[in-house]
């Protein structure tokens, strides 16, 4: 006798960053979640109750919540899904080379899950897919008996187990109403914030969400370039700006751009849907340009301060991680930048407080070594990439001593440019005027060269 669906009862497609919270999240609240993992390193790690990713407070959760047995990693689909009231996609969909959303993994995953899903099942689809894929998974399933809605989630990785725990919004959305609000009662309190819709505006709320952020970080990142060019600070722009709560001043931080497993491939996958339907969406393709042109003017800071070659030149890139409290590597900066410089003749060596195991395979070239002091030590030049806090509190004065060079180009404008330049240091940002330079010859417009940064003869 097939068991009927019970929403006690979760399985949760997918232990990567999105799915494995999730489902530690669900545990802990009392729910029975089995998590179906294909990757045999992440199933045994999660079967014996550690994280196979870092995230803050993940490891002790999922100790308790598998020791408690409320949560069991799983193999096979059919022993996943038997019994579960609600069946949570959570697979990766990764960037294709033209900047489509890969749907593989979820397609996989809705196959095997809708063959052994018990009747009245729903599939909530948490994977981020372009509008009108959930639509489209539930007419291509064949099985009247089950629904399907979309879920999208929007944790920020480093603090996704806060956000899990108290979300900001719970966004479901779906052509069954039932369907939608038994997936709405999951998670969140009295409290939170619930927005009940069709399932495509589900899916544009949060290819909207991420592509917004995006277009807000670059709008400032042009600001901080046009500020470099008149001789503003762009972080007082910024603090002005955000002073209005209309715009606020979070994602109003001037630096090396967005990174990370979740902006580039969804602002490309939102500007490449939008063309199907035939619109330009400009807005979006300008976006994404000022992003990769901020990566070049960072590397261009180094040439730049470096004498204009880097030829022989020894750079330390403090971070690695797209940002701090995570060892994700993917679209990180660090890579683009790291081989930018690489291709003009230096030689890296680069740090990280997590993330060596997972940028090493990218890294080919470059020396990764866990101290931070042992990179700096015959620097030429440093360049921080992620602001960790560990970077911001080193001891810049041994820095200085340990560098062969004494220039310092903060790609996060996370440092104190005049306690550095004060320690004998030449200290760049992003969007503000450079620190330690000897005065400028009155009327020289030093800040008016491209990047940012004249060419000086440095140590
Ligand atoms: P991930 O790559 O870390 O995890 C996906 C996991 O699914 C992998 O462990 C993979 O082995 C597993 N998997 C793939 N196919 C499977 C199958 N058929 N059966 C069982 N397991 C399978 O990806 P992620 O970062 O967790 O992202 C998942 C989705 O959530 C993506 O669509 C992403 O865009 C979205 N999302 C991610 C974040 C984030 O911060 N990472 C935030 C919001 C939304």
């Amino acid at each position: 006798m097939v068991a009927p669906a019970d929403d006690g009862i979760v399985c949760v497609i997918g232990a990567g960053y999105v799915g494995l919270v999730t489902a530690a999240g669900l545990a802990e609240v009392g729910r029975e979640v089995r998590v179906v993992e294909v990757d045999p390193e992440r199933r045994t790690a999660v079967a014996a109750g550690r994280s196979p990713i870092h995230e803050p407070g993940l490891d002790d959760l999922l100790a308790a919540v598998v020791g408690a047995g409320r949560l069991r990693a799983v193999e096979a689909m059919a022993e996943g899904v038997a019994g579960a009231g609600i069946v949570i996609v959570a697979v990766g969909t990764p960037p294709t080379p033209e900047g489509e959303a890969d749907l593989s993994q979820v397609r996989r995953a809705v196959d095997e899950a809708v063959r052994s899903a018990v009747p009245g099942a729903v599939i909530a689809i948490k994977s981020t897919v372009p509008p009108g894929t959930t639509r489209a998974l539930a007419r291509g399933c064949r099985r009247g008996d089950l629904a399907f809605v979309m879920f999208p989630e929007f944790l920020r990785e480093g603090s996704a187990l806060d956000d899990v725990r108290h979300p900001s919004r719970v966004v479901v959305g779906g052509e069954d109403p039932v369907a939608v609000e038994r997936v709405a009662a999951l998670l969140g309190g009295p409290g939170t914030s619930r927005l009940l819709c069709d399932s495509v505006s589900a899916e544009l709320i949060k290819y909207g969400s991420n592509a917004f952020l995006a277009t807000k970080i670059s709008f400032i990142n042009e600001m901080a370039q046009l500020s470099e060019l008149t001789g503003a600070d762009i972080e007082k722009v910024a603090d002005g700006m955000g002073l209005d709560p209309r715009i606020g001043r979070s994602f109003l931080s001037a630096g090396l751009g967005w990174g990370g497993s979740c902006f580039p491939k969804d602002v490309r996958a939102l500007e490449t849907s939008a063309g199907y339907h035939g619109q330009s969406f400009w807005l979006l393709k300008a976006a994404i340009e000022v992003n990769s042109q901020q990566r070049r003017r960072f590397t261009a800071k180094l040439l730049h301060g470096l004498g204009g070659s880097l030829e022989g030149r020894r750079v330390a890139i403090l971070g690695l991680a797209f940002k701090p409290f995570t060892d994700d590597m993917r679209q990180a900066p660090a890579v683009d930048v790291i081989h930018q410089l690489e291709d003009l003749g230096a030689a890296v060596t680069a740090t990280d407080p997590v993330a060596l195991d997972q940028a090493r395979p990218l890294l080919p070239r470059t020396a990764l070594v866990g101290d931070p002091y042992e990179a700096v030590t015959g620097a030429d030049a440093v360049g921080l990439v992620t602001e960790w806090p560990e970077f911001q509190a080193l001891d810049w004065g041994r820095v200085i001593g340990l560098m062969r060079g004494r220039l310092v180009v903060d790609g996060r404008n996370c440092l104190d440019g005049e306690a550095i330049a004060g320690l004998g240091g030449v200290y760049v940002s992003m969007g503000r005027r450079p620190q330690g330079l000897p005065p400028a010859a009155p009327g020289a417009a030093v800040e008016a060269l491209p990047t940012g940064v004249p060419s000086l003869p440095l140590g």
